[in-house]
């Protein structure tokens, strides 16, 4: 590799996992000068930029450059924007996960259907056998098999997937039918609004003309008694006139609370099926299909590791195989299952499992080179305060701790004053792109394993 090349794949790795925001603030203007004997000298515009090289992604960057070619013995920094002007200026674009995903797909304005749900690439296993036959006979004959279709399961096991099939198969056989897609928040701010604004009416007619309804995550209707009412009325004007009415909930209906009597009976009046969890051969289909599609194929080792880690959620499957993806696409070459272990290790891991009040507080001492017991100590000397504050921030944020924890935590102090800590960070942090920064790289290496 020349050396231009070794440092497209150095960027090209490091802004996988770095914030965009300290990815331009550190990694602009940065390139490979020389490659000599083993020695690489990168070219960083300033010495604050360097001093962040050297400390913070020193042993990321030697690693990578490591890698690609073991003749790397050492990385020299030195500051130079002159001589980088005889560099080709490397273009590195990740795809941000949301481009990958299906960029040529618009929801319709019209029904609020995003065309890339559709029955074709839904992949059907045991898990999810029962709702997709029903899905199937509903979109066939709306109206007429089963009404309503109730169906259930965890985040991200398809369930939005399923219902929007339904609406554009139905779409595409008989466009004259007025299908019309809502999440339940939506439609409960739309009753809120309607009141607010004396259009109860408008809102009314407008889904009372409907053919084919699907209220997506009913589960966000508990409690809201006005929503209720109004969704009763339409569901069963809409029912009486044999229209479809399709719907969806992280639960089924006896476990949504606050939700009435009459409502819950209607829920479940018509046929419920539930989506589990994908098994291991189901996922390894799923991540297979799905870099088919994106003209990828991974070998079986990357996607046994992906399916093993990811058993629950299939959002999060296509959120790892779109991290390959962007790799190759990067790299022009598949990642190996050493560099794709990388790449997904942050996102196997819960908060929990890597981070925890001594590791937060170690973290945030380091970074500010203090020592942990000045962090848990209550001197108020300002260098101290500032990094106290951060690390009770983190533990907040971070492992949810409660306030009287974090105050006991540190030097026995009052919950009030964590609350303080708290508050004040998380207001400075809206106007200090500095403490952004710091913050992004505390929180990296508190999740580094
Ligand atoms: P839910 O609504 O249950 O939280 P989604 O329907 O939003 O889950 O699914 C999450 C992601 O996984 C979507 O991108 C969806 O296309 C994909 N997905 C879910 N189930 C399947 C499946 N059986 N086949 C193919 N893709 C699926
Ligand atoms: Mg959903």
């Amino acid at each position: 590799m020349i050396k231009e090349e070794l440092w497209q794949a150095v960027l090209a790795q490091v802004q996988l996992n770095i914030s965009q925001a300290n990815f331009a603030t550190w990694f602009k203007d940065t390139g490979i000068v020389s490659f000599k004997d083993g020695e690489i000298m990168v070219s960083v515009p300033n010495s604050f930029a360097k001093e962040w090289l050297e400390n913070k992604y020193g042993k990321t960057i030697f690693k990578i450059l490591y890698n690609l070619d073991k003749e790397i013995k050492e990385i020299k920094y030195s500051v130079g924007k002159s001589e980088l002007k005889t560099l080709k200026r490397v273009q590195v674009s990740v795809p941000t996960a949301g481009q990958l995903d299906f960029e040529e797909f618009k929801v319709d304005k019209e029904t609020n259907l995003n065309p890339r749900y559709t029955f074709e690439n839904f992949i059907v296993g045991s898990f999810n056998e029962l709702a997709h036959a029903a899905a199937l006979a509903v979109a066939k004959k709306p109206g007429l098999v089963y009404n309503p279709l109730f169906v259930y399961g965890g985040v991200g096991v398809g369930k939005t997937h399923l219902l929007q099939s339904i609406g554009n198969a139905v779409i595409k056989n008989s466009p004259q039918k007025k299908v019309s897609y809502i999440a339940a928040e939506k439609f409960t701010a739309g009753v809120v609004s309607s009141i607010k604004n004396h259009s109860m009416e408008n809102f009314k007619t407008k889904y009372r003309a409907i053919d084919i309804l699907i209220l997506d995550d009913v589960q966000f209707l508990a409690g809201k008694e006005k929503t209720q009412e109004e969704f009763f009325h339409t569901f069963n004007s809409l029912y009486e006139n044999n229209k479809q009415i399709i719907l969806s909930s992280d639960r089924p209906p006896k476990a949504i609370p606050a939700l009435t009597e009459r409502l819950r009976s209607r829920f479940e009046g018509g046929m419920i099926g539930d989506i589990g969890y994908p098994d291991y051969e189901t996922r390894v289909a799923i991540l297979k299909a799905k870099s088919q599609e994106k003209g990828v194929n991974f070998p079986d080792d990357i996607l046994d590791y992906v399916a093993t880690n990811i058993q629950r959620n299939i959002r999060e499957l296509e959120g790892a195989l779109n991290r390959l993806i962007a790799y190759q696409q990067i790299n022009k070459q598949l990642p190996n299952l050493e560099v794709a272990k990388s790449l997904l290790r942050s996102l196997f891991l819960s908060p929990n499992k890597v981070a925890n009040p001594k590791k937060i507080i170690q973290v945030v001492a380091e970074f500010y080179d203090l020592k942990e017991r000045d962090i848990l100590s209550i001197s108020r000397k300002k260098e101290v305060v500032k990094p106290r504050q951060i690390a009770m921030f983190l533990l907040r944020e971070v492992l949810k701790s409660s306030y009287p924890f974090i105050g006991r935590k540190f030097g026995g102090k009052d919950h009030t004053t964590a609350i303080h800590a708290c508050e004040k960070i998380a207001r400075e942090l809206g106007n200090d792109e500095n403490l952004t920064n710091e913050l992004d790289l505390i929180r990296q290496r508190v999740f580094s394993v």
